[in-house]
């Protein structure tokens, strides 16, 4: 589904509220109730009925009485419209543009800062091909799990696991994007994040797959490979695995900006794990396998 964010125009601070209340309520419930969203939301019932139907109508919540009662998710349109007007707010972006990007697991948007600077926006969106898939590529997965166990998630709720995986694997991507470009890595630069969404600096160039061979010289191709085969043994000796270090994950620049050299960006930092992982050795052989075999 295409986002659409004109929506937030029309918004006012009630359907946040409601909005916010839904999401706290998932925490427990499948599906939430309606007193219980009136109740978080601190509103009257009457007037919160009136904002369930226009979210409802903006699609923005779904609504669900197969559990003998009246009962609401939020739903992903939902989601982005909460963490967008989030990060409006907190005047991380002024605008969103066109996607730029579509994985199996993020979408990926241009966005204006208030400044007028162009940046990067990347929703997360775990759950969305398949949950098995989720579990065989993301190790918080299963501690995730374990700890919803604990604390008393229900097997019902697991229904709405893409809203908290969402935001750890973007939390994670947050966090070693930060880490990285702090010391001097080739990231973009970390901006902000919220919930699902990772805010960060708009990289010039194209990702390596889409760089045509009759377009760049012996010495560029050569050039590229050593800087990402550096960056895998530089990730190794800070003890990180990136695991999907491939052509799609590197972007090159190759304009010559008084760059004699082609500039190589390292993106897509949800799935990296620690040389300590049991499968450490094996995911690195297979990213540096992944580079040689694509040049
Ligand atoms: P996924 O996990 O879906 O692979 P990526 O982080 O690799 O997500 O982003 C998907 C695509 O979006 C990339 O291949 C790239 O084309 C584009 N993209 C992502 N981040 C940026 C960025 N900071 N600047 C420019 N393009 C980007
Ligand atoms: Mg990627």
């Amino acid at each position: 589904m295409k986002l659409d964010p004109t929506v937030l125009r029309t918004m006012v601070p009630q359907d946040f509220q409601v909005l916010e209340a839904i999401e706290k309520g998932m925490a427990k419930h499948a599906l939430v109730p309606s007193p219980l969203i009136a109740s978080l939301a601190n509103l009257r019932h009457g007037g919160t009925n009136k904002i369930l139907s226009s979210l409802l109508r903006d699609k923005l919540l779904s609504h669900d009485q197969s559990c003998g009662y009246d009962g609401y998710r939020i739903t992903t349109a939902g989601y982005d419209i909460l963490t967008l007007h989030n990060l409006k707010t907190r005047k991380m972006i002024a605008a969103i543009g066109d996607r730029i990007g579509t994985g199996k697991e993020s979408d990926v948007y241009l966005a204006v800062r208030p400044n007028g600077e162009q940046v990067v926006l990347k929703f997360h969106r775990l759950g969305r091909t398949s949950f098995r898939n989720v579990k065989k590529t993301r190790d918080y997965f299963v501690a995730t799990h374990q700890k919803g166990r604990n604390t008393g998630e229900t097997k019902q709720n697991q229904g709405n696991s893409w809203l908290f995986l969402s935001r750890k694997s973007a939390l994670k991507e947050y966090a070693f994007m930060k880490a990285l470009y702090s010391v001097d890595y080739p990231t973009p630069v970390p901006i902000g994040h919220n919930r699902h969404i990772v805010v960060m600096s708009l990289i010039r160039g194209v990702p390596l797959y889409q760089v045509i061979r009759t377009t760049i010289s012996a010495e560029q191709a050569s050039s590229i490979f050593h800087q990402a085969s550096d960056l895998a043994l530089r990730l190794a000796k800070h003890g990180l695995v990136h695991c999907d270090l491939n052509e799609f994950n590197l972007i090159v620049d190759l304009s010559e900006n008084g760059e004699p050299r082609p500039v190589v960006t390292l993106i897509d930092f949800p799935q990296m794990v620690s040389t300590l992982h049991p499968n450490a050795c094996e995911l690195y052989e297979r990213d540096t396998n992944c580079l040689l075999k694509f040049f």
